[in-house]
């Protein structure tokens, strides 16, 4: 092997000599110049005010989203990407309508609430009943079956800050879940503390979950300061009363759609690195962080990469996933892609607002394949930790993906602040730290170039397959 390779290098410095050293740029060089070139000022922060501005919330199934789909296909062509389209996917869409809660005894006083994501209607006029308040979601679980009858069930637990988002996972069942577990129990209607970090008066919504062998109740969020108010007033001994009324609509069938675009590898394009987020949103915001944001720092570091002199070997792909909130975009994703699963090299989706990326996880092995060995240096001024424990999720609209057993990796953001305005009316684009986001570009360029235009196949990288390269 030893001629070829000298016969090889000296040919590589004649071209040196003659194209200059532009030409020449190593792979890890290219990767360092598309970092520098996104901290210096990347296409995210312009495609995330066009689509906030432009577009604002879109909630799927929502007139709103297919206005999202139009601008994402427009983009993308005016950005230069290469066969981009719209897939369409149907899901059950789920409007909000006119929503209040007050209480109506001993303290009368109006409260700032969200109805939350799938939630059924109350009776016109509301349910007015007493409240049981239970301060965390355990508490509420303890309660034995029938002793909710009648009662509007309150949890008023809070939730944890924490810089990698754990605080929200410790708490997310009592969105999810709790309304099945309130009628378990005889409840009428089930209001939670929003999922929040911030100890203001915005309500915070999301999705939840209905059981088939249980009644559904209607679900409310309330803000942060509310639950305090409700939690005061409790402690004062007499029953408080509080009368919810939620409207809504349910569309079966409703069209969403995956907007696609591409950067077309130069020598083996059937090969690609799927990266994106999603472009629906919750209604109450503008959809900024969650997650244009994502949307913007994939599309922006995929830009960057279809501007290079020449493209990288492998296809790099863009997907706006158009329903994560209410989910079905990354099965329809997975289900339309199949039959390219082989080729898929990696995945990766960015959905957790637009704050410092802090650490990185690639398949099994990935990070001691070669063609990666100066991933390290490269990500280095960034300051991200490259951690060797292999990627576990790569987001929600990945998962369908990953089910079918594409190389999945995962780049963790700082949530430290991310759950203050997460799902509520604050998630705008004023929330949006442009430097942060930028690092997260030249994080996604850099690496997605490495993947790109080398042969690093994490299918073949985890340390128990025979076939390791
Ligand atoms: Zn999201």
């Amino acid at each position: 092997m030893r001629p070829p390779l000298i016969v090889v290098a000296s040919f590589l410095a004649v071209g040196t000599l003659v194209a200059g050293a532009a030409a020449a740029q190593s792979i890890p060089d290219t990767a360092a110049t598309l970092r520098d070139k996104a901290l210096a000022g990347s296409p995210a922060y312009g495609v995330l005010e066009s689509l906030t501005t432009e577009v604002g919330a879109r909630p799927a199934g929502s007139a709103a989203q297919r206005r999202a789909m139009e601008w994402g296909v427009a983009k993308l062509k005016a950005l230069g990407f290469a066969n981009v389209h719209a897939e369409p996917f149907t899901i059950t869409a789920w409007a909000r309508g006119a929503e209040a809660a007050e209480v109506t005894g001993p303290y009368p006083q109006k409260l700032a609430i969200l109805g939350l994501g799938g939630t059924v209607p109350t009776p016109a006029g509301g349910i007015e009943a007493p409240i049981a308040l239970f301060h965390s979601y355990g508490e509420m679980l303890a309660a034995p079956a029938g002793s909710l009858t009648g009662k509007i069930a309150v949890v008023t637990e809070p939730m944890a800050r924490t810089q990698d988002g754990f605080g929200y996972g410790m708490v997310i069942s009592m969105r999810e879940n709790g309304a099945v577990e309130a009628a378990r129990r005889g409840a009428v209607a089930y209001m939670i503390r929003s999922l929040s970090t911030a100890d203001n008066r915005l309500p915070h919504t999301g999705a939840m979950d209905y059981a088939a062998d249980v009644p559904k109740i209607p679900a409310a969020a309330l803000s942060p300061s509310d639950a305090s108010l409700l939690d005061r007033m409790v402690a004062r001994g007499a029953p408080v009363t509080v009368r919810l009324s939620l409207a809504s609509a349910v569309t079966p069938n409703a069209p969403a759609w995956n907007v696609v675009g591409e950067i077309p590898g130069r020598e083996k394009p059937d090969e690609v690195i799927v990266i994106g987020g999603h472009l629906d949103s919750w209604d109450p915001g503008a959809g900024a962080i969650d997650d244009g944001a994502g949307v913007a720092i994939t599309t922006a570091a995929a830009k960057l990469i279809g501007d290079l002199p020449r493209h990288p070997r492998r296809t790099v792909r863009v997907v706006m996933y158009g329903s994560e909130e209410m989910g079905g975009s990354g099965s329809a994703y997975a289900a339309a892609h199949k039959g390219e699963i082989d080729h898929v090299v990696l995945a990766g989706e960015s959905d957790e607002g637009s704050d410092l990326i802090y650490r990185l996880q690639l398949p099994a092995g990935g990070l001691d394949s070669p063609a990666l060995a100066e991933l390290g240096k490269v990500l280095a001024p960034l300051r991200i930790i490259l951690d060797k424990t292999p990627a576990q999720r790569g987001g929600s609209d990945v998962e369908g993906l990953q089910a079918l057993g594409a190389p999945i990796m995962s780049y963790y953001q700082d949530a430290s602040r991310y759950f203050d305005t997460h799902h509520s009316a604050d998630d705008v684009l004023d929330r949006v730290d442009v430097k942060s986001m930028d690092q997260n570009v030249a994080a996604w360029a850099a690496l997605i170039y490495m993947v790109a235009d080398s042969d690093v196949d994490f299918r073949r990288t985890a340390p128990a397959s025979p076939a390791a390269k």
